[in-house]
């Protein structure tokens, strides 16, 4: 697969986007004519810089409103392409797209789209350069794929192709039987979106919410695999509209572009390897496997009065000191299978993080099968590592940087029951807590910045392997919170991510606290919530109005004990179709907050209640 991307994906000037592109590592670009038309630059200096940067510029797009038009208007489009033809010479690029006729004046005929395509073919032959007609998804008259290929095929000129785009393909009923027809070489280049589902207009929905593939819910595996079986071996280009990309810095869009097309390649030649020749599959490198099996520990950084706070909050929730580290100031609180790193080493990573956001947690560590293969997983997807300098015979614990500016370690399952707090740290002689409660990491909220949202998505998706669900409205009593949540197939691993666009939603309130992105709320599984609650000092409990009460008595058919419990300790409940959920908030930290929750046979987060949650909160 040969890796473009076209102009129109990223911020900046046609300069910025061709360094950005190539930076990225893409060997060809698309350039979108109003980003021509914009530069000042003619088209010999673009190509130069292209030159410059060896990247290929593999097309020039759109030419509308071409085919299908009345006989008085032909003439006049015949001439207009002649003169795309020559800013092609300029360019050095053999390929036009002919995007299908949107042009209220177009004519309803398949046969005359042929003919007039025909004609242009014959013209772009003689300068020897090639032609793709692309079926827009709100073309006038041809806006589904299928009828861009009868109309390619009837008028039959070697110098005339289809381009495939799969936005428009699935945004028109995303029928791919017929694609097994198109031979690879009529497919002129292949463009690559992913979208969310979203039930809306089909012009705004690609001009706005288009994403890089791992971003967004379209099959876009399913599409690729059946390209590739026609045996097209063209470039695979990005053709994303996305009010992100337009205010992102365009290095870090092409990077996370070519993440993409990375991870697309690997999930299509995965799960259908015989898309290759044994020569080319013997030649695909292939990224080691994820293998991230649960949270191993969660280390905060801190340091005065603020560790105080937080050590008051972490034991009141029922975690002891159990290990010290061997030569740092650094210690392990745990709580049945959760343990919290509390570090305040001088001179550390964490110690730069208290500097900069407060108490936080600086890094997590996540249990994973092969430590240095998720490492090279990460080097493979160009995730920065991150150099530890284990001393004195401590573990070595791999990492990268995550992406909110915390680390993520990777933690190999040790044998023989041994785990990271066995090698670095020294137990301390504690009594058992009583009563003891089977407790582990349920999931980890993070609230990010907009413009991280689909980065993060990715990260997830393609660096750790995970599901990542559609995106959910949350209400906040000062704005709209929009959450995705990654998580693995047992479900080990959730994680939450929340975005907001209004500067006082809870996200932002937490973002201008924390003075940057990260992790905001922690929820811990509690094999007894019911028990457990009543043995915590109530002051530490975000305190939940009485009218929530009254109304959860109203929905549900709760028994009077539960239903008073509920009430006099502050605990929330949802139920689902499977099961229910009780759950409770502390009150934060810096804006970071812990949740404790019980899950009986129930797979959602509460959301039901996230509302009451906010508003809470908002109050404090
Ligand atoms: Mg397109
Ligand atoms: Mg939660």
């Amino acid at each position: 697969m040969k890796h473009a991307i076209a102009s129109v994906c990223l911020s900046g000037d046609l300069r910025q986007k061709i360094e950005a592109a190539a930076a990225a590592g893409f060997s060809g670009i698309e350039i979108f004519e109003n980003d021509l038309l914009l530069f000042d630059q003619p088209p010999q200096v673009v190509k130069r810089i292209a030159d410059d940067h060896g990247i290929a510029i593999v097309a020039l797009q759109p030419f509308r409103d071409f085919e299908c038009m009345p006989a008085h208007l032909m003439a006049r489009n015949l001439d207009r392409a002649q003169r795309k033809f020559d800013v092609m010479d300029a360019l050095g690029t053999s390929t036009l797209f002919i995007c299908s006729n949107v042009s209220t004046q177009t004519i309803d005929s398949r046969a005359l789209a042929s003919e007039h395509l025909h004609t242009l073919a014959k013209l772009a032959a003689e300068r020897n350069l090639q032609l793709g007609y692309e079926a827009l998804a709100w073309g006038r008259y041809v806006s589904r794929y299928e009828d861009a290929w009868e109309i390619v095929k009837q008028a039959d000129h070697p110098h005339l192709g289809i381009v495939l785009d799969s936005f428009h393909l699935f945004a028109r009923g995303g029928d791919l039987s017929l694609l097994a027809e198109i031979p690879g070489d009529k497919i002129t280049l292949v463009q690559i979106a992913d979208a969310p589902w979203l039930d809306m207009d089909v012009l705004q929905w690609s001009r706005h919410f288009r994403c890089f593939p791992g971003q967004g819910d379209l099959p876009v595996v399913a599409f690729m695999q059946k390209v590739m079986q026609t045996g097209y071996d063209g470039y695979v280009s990005h053709e994303i509209f996305n009010d992100e990309f337009r205010s992102s810095p365009g290095t870090s869009t092409a990077q996370d572009g070519k993440r993409s097309l990375l991870w697309l390649e690997d999930e299509v030649i995965k799960s259908t390897p015989d898309i290759l020749a044994p020569p080319l599959l013997d030649q695909h490198n292939f990224p080691p496997s994820p293998s991230v099996n649960d949270v191993e520990f969660i280390e905060f950084a801190t340091a005065g009065d603020s560790r105080k706070a937080l050590l008051a909050l972490i034991q009141a929730l029922g975690f002891i000191q159990t290990h010290q580290h061997r030569h740092k100031d650094v210690a392990l609180f745990r709580n049945g299978d959760v343990s919290l790193v509390l570090n305040q080493e001088p001179d550390s990573f964490a110690q730069n993080h208290y500097l900069v956001h407060g108490t936080s947690v600086c890094a997590i560590a996540y249990q994973v099968e092969n430590a240095e293969d998720m490492v090279r997983r990460a080097e493979y997807f160009s995730y920065p590592g991150f150099a530890a300098h284990p001393e004195n015979g401590e573990m070595r614990i791999p990492g990268i940087r995550g992406m909110n500016g915390e680390l993520v370690y990777f933690v190999q399952a040790l044998a023989a029951q041994r785990r990271f707090f066995d090698v670095d740290f020294m137990p301390l002689e504690i009594p058992a807590p009583t009563p003891a409660y089977a407790m582990r990491v349920d999931h980890i909220t993070s609230g990010i910045a907009e413009s991280e949202f689909l980065s993060t998505s990715l990260f997830y998706r393609a660096l750790f392997g995970l599901d990542i669900a559609q995106p959910q409205d949350l209400i906040d009593p000062h704005g709209l919170i929009v959450s995705r949540t990654a998580t693995s197939a047992d479900k080990k691993i959730r994680l939450p991510f929340n975005m907001s666009r209004s500067g006082n939603a809870s996200t932002e309130r937490f973002r201008q606290n924390h003075a940057g992105s990260g992790v905001q709320h922690i929820a811990l599984h509690c094999s007894d919530i019911l028990n457990y609650v009543k043995h915590l000092d109530p002051s530490v409990v975000l305190p939940i109005p009485q009218n929530y009460y009254d109304d959860l008595d109203a929905r549900y058919d709760l028994p009077d004990e539960l239903a008073s419990q509920l009430r006099r300790y502050n605990l929330l409940y949802d139920e689902s179709q499977t099961g229910h959920f009780i759950h409770f908030y502390t009150k934060p930290i810096n804006g970071l907050f812990f949740e404790i929750v019980q899950r009986n046979q129930y797979a959602n987060y509460g959301e039901a209640n996230a509302a009451v949650r906010m508003a809470a909160q908002a109050r404090l």
